[in-house]
């Protein structure tokens, strides 16, 4: 007789013989005696190619009262693109992208060079289409990542700083509800579900199966620079790596100068070692062409926080304490070492977007200038995983975060 899986409430029977299950002993997630278990996993995965499909999906599941998650590439951090006994759409084959270069803005106002992009895309999918079109367009930085969540969480990569997030670059989606209602959402019709889906989290007003998104010329150049510093052992090393575009290796080497010397000044004992690291030019391409084995350590295991940060978080406290707090924050919970990653995403392309082009995106980003990443926790699973990262994360959020919150700053953002 054919053995049998657990999913949830229904028991299956597969035609397959028990080394060929797909969690064999040894693989996390077995455990001995009970085999697998569907876990988190969804019971129907839809995989939908039009939106006719979504919208009979959506509709069989509300009547029914079963969970939906929506899923594009699985990145969610969180895992909110699955979920135990829930149906699953999938929208990973809504791949057109189309070049609109004069677009009519539904609100009448002119028009617009656009790309016109199913919501399966990547990133990386989406940079080569628009690559062939001589065009840019605001999006995260690793080619496997798709439109979907990022964009409906705001979304920051390498233009953002100049232009604004992602879902700052929206004109118009199209969405199915619940109910499976179709609706195309912009300035004119449906504004009020438009405005949410531009920064307020994915899977969370419906299924987006397309984005009109503006574009932008290509930039001239790519340049990069930086420099490390670091102290004697034990204490703290950094590296300081920027990355500009239309600009120039010298204009770069000065900017880096400003920054070491303004080193000097908080570190007269010389306890820092501060070295320059040459500028270089690139080609926008040759700097952004999208790599898609770059996330191939997907899978690792590990927990992060992040914090957007602005003038209240960094300057209008004092050096003390914010050395205080950035020290909690780089708490590690092995004890053996932690990094902090702070990215300059902020500044004025978020803080400069028209008031019409903002959506629901967490407001600090208008006034942060850093987005800062905590990595100072891992997960084991195999030990008391959860036990460990509680108690790295209240030593963290006890003094950095809550310090944070006294300041009225309720800047955490949910996807990275
Ligand atoms: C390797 C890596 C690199 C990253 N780099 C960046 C970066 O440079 N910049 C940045 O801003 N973020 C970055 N992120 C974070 C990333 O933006 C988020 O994890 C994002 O939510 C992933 O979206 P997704 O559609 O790929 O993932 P999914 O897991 O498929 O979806 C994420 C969320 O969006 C929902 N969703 C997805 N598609 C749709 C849809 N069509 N309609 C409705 N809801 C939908 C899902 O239900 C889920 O809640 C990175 C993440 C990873 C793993």
């Amino acid at each position: 007789m054919p053995p049998t899986i657990q999913l949830g409430r229904k028991v299956w029977t597969t035609p397959f013989s028990q080394t060929t299950l797909v969690c064999p002993p040894g693989a996390e997630g077995y455990t001995k005696d009970r085999g697998c278990s569907i876990g988190a996993l969804p019971q129907y995965i839809v995989n939908a190619t039009t939106d006719q499909q979504v919208a009979t999906a959506l509709r069989w599941a509300t009547e029914r009262n079963i969970r939906i998650v929506v899923k594009g590439t699985g990145h969610d951090l969180s895992g909110r693109s699955t979920g135990a006994y829930s149906l699953s759409i999938w929208t990973h084959n809504f791949k057109h992208v189309e070049h609109q270069p004069k677009w009519l803005l539904p609100d009448g106002s002119g028009t617009a060079d656009v790309v016109i992009c199913g919501s399966g895309n990547t990133w990386g999918s989406v940079y080569n289409a628009v690559h062939a079109m001589n065009r840019s367009v605001v999006g995260g930085e690793d080619a496997t990542v798709g439109l979907g969540g990022l964009i409906q969480n705001g979304g920051h990569g390498l233009l953002s700083s100049h232009y604004g997030l992602a879902s700052d670059q929206v004109y118009q989606v199209t969405v199915i509800t619940a109910d499976g209602r179709r609706l195309v959402a912009n300035h004119k019709h449906n504004v009020d579900i438009f405005w949410a889906v531009r920064g307020a989290g994915g899977g969370q007003f419906g299924v987006i199966t397309e984005f009109v998104l503006k574009t932008h010329p290509v930039p001239t150049n790519v340049i990069t620079g930086g420099f490390y510093f670091y102290q004697d052992s034990p204490g703290v090393a950094a590296s300081v790596g920027l990355v500009g575009f239309n600009t120039t290796t010298e204009a770069m080497d000065r900017k880096v100068q400003k920054m070491i010397s303004s080193f000097a000044n908080v570190s007269s004992e010389n306890v820092l070692k501060v070295v320059n690291q040459t500028s270089e030019a690139y080609g926008y391409w040759a700097y952004t062409k999208p790599n898609f084995l770059s996330s191939a350590s997907c899978g690792s295991s590990s927990l992060m926080s992040s914090r957007l940060l602005g003038r209240r978080e960094l300057s209008d406290i004092s050096m003390t304490d914010l050395a205080i707090y950035l020290r909690q924050a780089s708490t590690s919970q092995s004890g053996t070492g932690s990094m902090l990653l702070f990215g300059l995403q902020g500044g004025p392309g978020p803080a400069n977007t028209p008031q019409k082009m903002r959506g629901s995106v967490l407001p600090a980003w208008r006034s942060a200038y850093l987005h800062a990443m905590s990595y100072g926790a891992s997960l084991n699973a195999t030990a008391d995983s959860r036990g460990a990262a509680s108690i790295w994360s209240s030593l963290v959020r006890g003094e950095f975060g809550t310090r944070l919150e006294e300041l009225g700053t309720k800047n955490r953002l949910l996807h990275e």
